[in-house]
């Protein structure tokens, strides 16, 4: 069965209230590509600014498929974001006052994301990370398995195997390439249950 979390306002209503001195938490978002990633980082990160929290959201620079200035949803739901090329920039560009910290393509950041998050929980903010769980091999795709261990609270989305309609788990590459970072949408990948996984490049789906 999909498991589905409703987040009710209550992480907002808890980090208004908060002072300084207190700890924040880490949420992370994990699941195959298409699978509403994006779109449920960018949901939660409007719902905080409607709370009038103040927001800084970062991305690794690898990922140049939209405007680097912002993260993207494949259904066309953005947010502006800073482009970092490693977690220590990121650090370095947090400011103090910051109570939500949104960070998009998780799985490409270095693995120093996995301590920074936790001082930034420390620290008294929401760290809300989302991030690609499997590689396109379905290998465990380093830092978002130190990730999970550490979060507070999971959320597994699950995209729609673009072969036969059932709960979508991996990401089927549809080119040749054997690196482990090829960064491209449908035009490299699409969404796969495990029945219809292929671990090595396939042909794309034809639709009539
Ligand atoms: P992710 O960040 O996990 O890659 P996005 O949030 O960017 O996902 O995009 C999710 C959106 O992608 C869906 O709401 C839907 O509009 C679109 N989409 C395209 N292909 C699929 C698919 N096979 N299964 C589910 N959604 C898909
Ligand atoms: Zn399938």
């Amino acid at each position: 069965m999909v498991e589905e979390f409703a987040f009710d306002n209550t992480e907002e209503r808890r980090k208004s209230r908060q002072s300084s001195g207190d700890a924040g938490w880490i949420e992370v978002i994990v699941g195959s590509m298409f699978s509403g990633k994006s779109e449920e980082l960018i949901r939660r990160l409007r719902r905080a600014q409607i709370a009038r929290q103040k927001v800084q959201v970062f991305k690794p620079t690898i990922d140049n498929r939209y405007s680097i200035e912002q993260i993207a949803s494949h259904s066309g739901m953005t947010h502006v974001s800073k482009p970092v090329m490693t977690a220590a920039e990121m650090m370095a560009q947090m400011e103090v006052d910051t109570q939500v910290v949104g960070i998009d393509e998780g799985q490409f950041f270095d693995m120093a994301i996995v301590e920074a998050v936790n001082e930034l929980a420390r620290s008294g903010k929401r760290v809300i990370i989302a991030g690609l769980d499997q590689d396109y091999l379905g290998r465990p795709f380093e830092p978002m398995p130190q990730l999970l261990s550490i979060a507070e609270f999971i959320t597994k989305t699950h995209a729609i195997c673009v072969k036969c309609g059932n709960t979508a788990n991996y990401s089927q590459r549809t080119s040749a390439s054997t690196e482990r970072v090829e960064v491209g949408a449908s035009d490299k990948y699409e969404a796969r249950c495990r029945r219809c996984f292929v671990p090595h490049s396939d042909v794309p789906t034809v639709h009539d």
